[in-house]
């Protein structure tokens, strides 16, 4: 749709915007503009750095414009939410909100669709999600999205390994009975070895990110068979990870699927309306090759 009709005869073009800060890296803005390109959708996206002391007049300015909704990143995606109206089920159990939207009503709700993003990816490749024992390394913001999605879509185990355990305990105990889920944490002490046949093993730690030689201490037995290694590290896409994975007979899952389907889920959320993830992969792809 071009401007001058949407001016003259509506309806008007949607804003949406990402905030966080730093913000340059980013490539969110790309991703969606392509994607609205391609909807034939008349979507705006902004990315915008606001300082800390900042967020609040900054969202209730975005609100007060009726800005149709964006993303959060880091260091906000907790800090939002004393500034926010309602939220889903995932942005109340992983306490993060990455994505808002604009209600009927004027509101902003928060949800989480990082771990939803991740979750829609293992689907693509695991049918009997509710018979699979899942290890998954770290306990911050992407674990616990994950872990959350995993519960709901009630895994039958979840076991939690982060180099500080008390973290991966107080995430265990929080999400403890939400579903039938079984929920336990696991010391890491020196090389975390797999061996299990059958086992879904989620990296979702900061390790490996802007570095394809760093992997984290495990070590996969050779000759598994049907394990699925996933890496929620996007950039590279291939993680050392993943390459060990991968020799020792084990399936992989990058972390690009889990950032772009984040991405869908959000303009669905804001517009009602499927945006081709092809796309989407393809402009990051561009984007990380510069
Ligand atoms: P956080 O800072 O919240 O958490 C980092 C986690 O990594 C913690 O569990 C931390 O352990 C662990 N960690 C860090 N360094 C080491 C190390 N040397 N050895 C072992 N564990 C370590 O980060 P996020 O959860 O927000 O992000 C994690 C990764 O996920 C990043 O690479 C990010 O880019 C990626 N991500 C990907 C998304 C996608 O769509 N694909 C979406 C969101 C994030 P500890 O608790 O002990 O400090």
């Amino acid at each position: 749709m071009d401007t001058l009709h949407a001016l003259m005869k509506g309806p008007l073009p949607s804003l949406f915007f990402c905030i966080g800060n730093p913000v340059v890296g980013n490539p969110t803005q790309y991703m969606m503009e392509e994607a609205f390109l391609d909807m034939d959708f008349p979507g705006q996206y902004i990315t915008c750095e606001v300082e800390s002391d900042q967020l609040q007049t900054a969202l209730e300015g975005l609100k007060a414009l009726h800005v149709a909704g964006g993303n959060v990143t880091a260091p906000f995606k907790q800090q939002v939410f004393p500034y926010l109206d309602s939220f889903t089920e995932s942005a109340r159990l992983s306490n993060a909100v990455n994505c808002i939207t604009l209600q009927s009503d004027g509101t902003y709700q928060g949800d989480n669709t990082d771990g939803k993003g991740f979750l829609q990816s293992l689907k693509e490749q695991v049918s009997n999600l509710r018979e699979r024992r899942v290890v998954l390394f770290g306990s911050g913001g992407a674990a616990s999205a994950i872990v959350v999605e995993l519960v709901l879509a009630e895994v039958k185990e979840v076991v939690l390994v982060n180099r500080t355990r008390e973290k991966a305990e107080a995430l265990a105990e929080r999400l403890q009975g939400v579903t039938n889920t079984k929920i336990s944490t696991q010391a890491w002490e020196g090389t975390y070895q797999i061996e299990e046949d059958g086992l879904v093993v989620v990296q979702a730690t900061s390790v490996g990110l802007f570095d394809e030689n760093s992997c984290i201490d495990v070590a996969f037995s050779q000759g598994l068979r049907d394990v699925i290694a996933c890496d929620v590290v996007f950039n590279p896409t291939d993680t050392a990870f993943l390459k060990r994975a991968r020799q020792a007979g084990a399936a992989t899952l990058d972390g690009l699927g889990m950032l772009v389907n984040q991405g869908v889920l959000g303009i669905e959320n804001w517009t009602g309306r499927d945006a081709d993830a092809e796309v989407m992969r393809s402009a990051l792809a561009e984007a990380f090759s510069l």
